[in-house]
């Protein structure tokens, strides 16, 4: 069975081409700038020796799969015959509210769902929707199946899920924390599960998600109780360039005070805060390169971003009645970036946490385990996949439609 999992912004569309039967990627690529003078086309597959590039305008996302499409079917080159051989399309969809708690095959009922979602993301439902809209389009027959970012943390209980503020904010405006980066916590949890050989439903795990966003989740019994982002992805962790959690009041600040407009304030929050507000930059990588030569606002970044992190696992460890199993380490920095690691967990061997240097410092694409034989906790490191996940969840639900029909 082959599996196209797409992931669409409003101006981006980026896709992997799964074969489950090994669950091996076929081809992937990203087109990026879609609608703009000259759209840039990236693409590479089993089949090609190298990546290639295209340049050329791409005007809307249907001529995008239409792009798309021909390199997949390419009579010399290709990795399919033609598109009947895709047996489902898994769609990436940020927001789910609360009406989606599990992946969903996409109706017209589930599409209208969805942009009743568009008001709580704005930025991400949008360009979603294009992106199922231009595969109704022109891969006409073929299944589409919504996996929702938000799903996962649908189990939270509502303590955890609801602000201290009036209740007709939730009940009119469904106010609430959702939390994202579901897929990607699922997941590992999952990979966790087989690792330890324990039963999923018996694993309670704090999972790490840092990547450009970032975000924590609590995992109790194998269900999400409680997660760091929110109604958006800015509350919770410092990331990239975004703030995380700070004092409400300060957007009335920057608003009465340093007269900035709404939209202004967004972008600072959301787009130059974080890493990149503290120390200019925005990539792990290039932080921790200047903290090593002695650069103070690197140092003061990485401190606030660990210390961020410290905070949540304190949180958490106590919101799970101090029964933890793991602590999981996932995305491109916590799969890398082994002084991170070792930051976060450090000095907590009062709490039966405590991380072995050597083990932390090699590195590995497997999942594996970086805490010493002392440690009560396990500190594992889990590459996580999200695309797999989808393509995955994808397949469960295609799976049962048959079996149903
Ligand atoms: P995204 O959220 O865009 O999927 P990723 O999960 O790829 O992001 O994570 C990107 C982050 O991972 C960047 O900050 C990058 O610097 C960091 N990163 C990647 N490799 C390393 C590494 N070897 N050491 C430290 N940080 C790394």
């Amino acid at each position: 069975m082959k599996i196209l999992v797409i992931n669409t912004g409003s101006s981006s569309l980026k896709y992997q081409l799964f074969e489950m039967n090994d669950k091996s990627v076929l081809a992937t690529g990203l087109i990026e700038r879609i609608g703009e003078n000259i759209a840039k086309h990236k693409f590479s597959s089993v089949n090609l020796k190298e990546s290639i590039v295209i340049e050329k305008p791409i005007p809307n996302h249907e001529i995008g799969f239409s792009e798309m499409d021909q390199l997949l079917t390419n009579s010399n080159d290709g990795v399919i015959k033609n598109s009947s051989e895709i047996s489902a399309i898994g769609h990436r969809v940020v927001h789910g509210g609360e009406t989606f708690t599990k992946p969903t095959i996409i109706d017209e009922d589930v599409i209208k769902a969805i942009e009743s979602n568009v008001p709580l993301a704005p930025l991400h439902n949008p360009g979603n929707l294009s992106g199922i809209y231009a595969a109704k389009k022109f891969f006409t027959g073929v299944p589409n199946v919504a996996v929702f970012d938000t799903a996962f943390h649908q189990t939270m209980p509502e303590g955890n899920y609801r602000y201290a503020i009036p209740n007709e904010f939730y009940e009119k405006y469904k106010v609430r924390r959702y939390g994202f980066h579901g897929t990607s916590h699922q997941y590992v949890s999952k990979l966790v599960a087989n690792f330890l050989n324990k039963p999923i439903e018996s694993l309670n795990l704090i999972t790490l998600h840092l990547g450009n966003g970032a975000s924590v989740c609590s995992i109790q019994n194998g269900k999400s109780i409680d997660t760091s982002m929110g109604m958006t992805p800015l509350e919770g962790l410092i990331m990239g360039t975004r703030a995380g959690d700070l004092d409400p009041a300060i957007p009335f600040f920057m608003a009465d005070h340093v007269k900035l407009s709404y939209k202004e304030i967004d972008t600072i929050l959301n787009k130059q805060s974080g890493l990149k507000g503290i120390s200019a930059l925005n990539d792990m990588r290039d932080i921790l390169a200047k903290k090593k030569e002695g650069d103070k606002s690197a140092k003061l970044a990485i401190e606030m971003y660990v210390k961020r992190i410290r905070k949540y696992i304190g949180a958490y460890l106590v919101g799970l009645d101090g029964k933890l199993d793991a602590i999981v380490f996932t995305a491109g920095i916590g799969e890398n970036a082994n002084e991170i690691r070792k930051l976060c967990t450090e000095n907590l061997s009062s709490l039966g946490i405590e991380i072995d240097e050597d083990k932390n410092n090699s590195s590995s694409k497997q999942v594996r385990e970086i805490n010493n034989e002392k440690s009560k906790i396990k500190i594992l490191v889990v590459p996580t996949n999200e695309e797999l996940e989808i393509a995955e969840q994808t397949q469960e639900v295609i799976k049962r439609i048959k079996i149903f029909r």
